[in-house]
């Protein structure tokens, strides 16, 4: 009995030790991600989505990446969440809107018509500022609204709010597309879709990654993609790792795709080389 009460104090004392390492870790990034933003530690790679019909690349997500002096490149998983709960996601997030619309608008004067897909936080969708944000970032960058695509969450939606409602019937109003992210995997209600005239759904990768092995992914992708053209919208499928896949897509008449065979996040000017072919991945060859 002893033993096991000295045992069980000694994994009390690790679990403390662990909560409490696991706390500092959490305040040391969120003071970093303060500096991070001053010294110009954010940078985004560009990830391409490609035409399924046509195999062009008809445009890029822009994914947020840290770039720590002493921890190397920082994942979004790792900061974003602390990003959010601290709300430096809001500054965050505005600089990633001016930074991809600079990069989109650049790419557009080099003769490439891309669109930039951003991701937003629900903190951002909830806020009054949005929308200036973004008639900032399209001022600043000269973009074509139309190529300019931000990418929500179901889960975002639920907070239908006056704020979040209002914000996303003005930019739709401005001619910016919205897309639903990670779709499949959130908010069962789909009443929002109508009402909120969404223009794209992705198919989160989870049931795209083992479409040629699992019957019930390919079932489920299938309908989503039935369910996106009848309502006028634009099925994209996310995650895309081998040929087979980008095949048994195109068989069920997905429109875009974005995955590691088609183009790993890196610098725009992978985007921009892909860009310049006609058939890069030489899709349905
Ligand atoms: P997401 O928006 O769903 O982005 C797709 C994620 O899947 C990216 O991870 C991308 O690198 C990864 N991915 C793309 N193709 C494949 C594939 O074929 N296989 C696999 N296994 N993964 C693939 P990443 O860059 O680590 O971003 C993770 C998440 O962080 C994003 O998920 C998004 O929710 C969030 N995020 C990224 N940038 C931003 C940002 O600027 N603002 C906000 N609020 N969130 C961001
Ligand atoms: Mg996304
Ligand atoms: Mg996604
Ligand atoms: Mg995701």
């Amino acid at each position: 009995l002893h033993h096991a009460k000295a045992a069980g104090r000694d994994t009390h004392r690790f679990y403390a030790e662990a909560m409490n390492a696991e706390a500092v870790a959490h305040l040391s990034t969120r003071s970093g991600l303060r500096r991070a933003l001053e010294r110009g530690e954010f940078l985004i790679h560009y990830q391409p989505q490609i035409s399924l019909e046509t195999g062009a690349v008809t445009g890029a997500e822009a994914l947020l990446r840290w770039n720590h002096p002493d921890k190397g490149m920082v994942p979004p998983g790792d900061f974003i969440p602390i990003a959010e709960d601290s709300g430096l996601i809001v500054p965050i997030g505005a600089w990633v809107l001016t930074e991809a619309c600079r990069q989109a608008a650049q790419w557009h004067t080099q003769g490439l018509s891309l669109s930039v897909a951003v991701n937003l936080s629900a903190l951002q969708l909830q806020r009054g500022d949005l929308v200036a944000t973004v008639t900032r970032a399209l001022a600043e960058s000269g973009l074509d609204p139309l190529l300019l695509e931000l990418e929500l969450t179901e889960s975002m939606l639920i907070q239908n709010t006056d704020v979040v409602m209002d914000n996303l019937r003005r930019i739709k109003a401005m001619g910016v597309q919205v897309s639903i992210d990670d779709f499949g995997t959130g908010y069962s209600n789909l009443s929002y879709i109508g009402r909120l005239a969404v223009d794209k759904l992705k198919i989160d990768r989870g049931f795209v990654a083992d479409l040629t092995r699992n019957h019930d992914s390919a079932k489920i992708t299938a309908a989503v993609i039935q369910m996106a053209h009848s309502l006028n919208l634009t099925a994209v499928a996310e995650g895309v790792e081998d040929s087979e896949t980008l095949e048994a897509l195109r068989g069920l008449h997905c429109d875009v795709a974005q995955g590691y065979y088609l183009g790993r996040p890196g610098p725009a000017e992978a985007v921009e080389r892909a860009a310049r072919q006609v058939n890069p991945f030489r899709v349905g060859v």
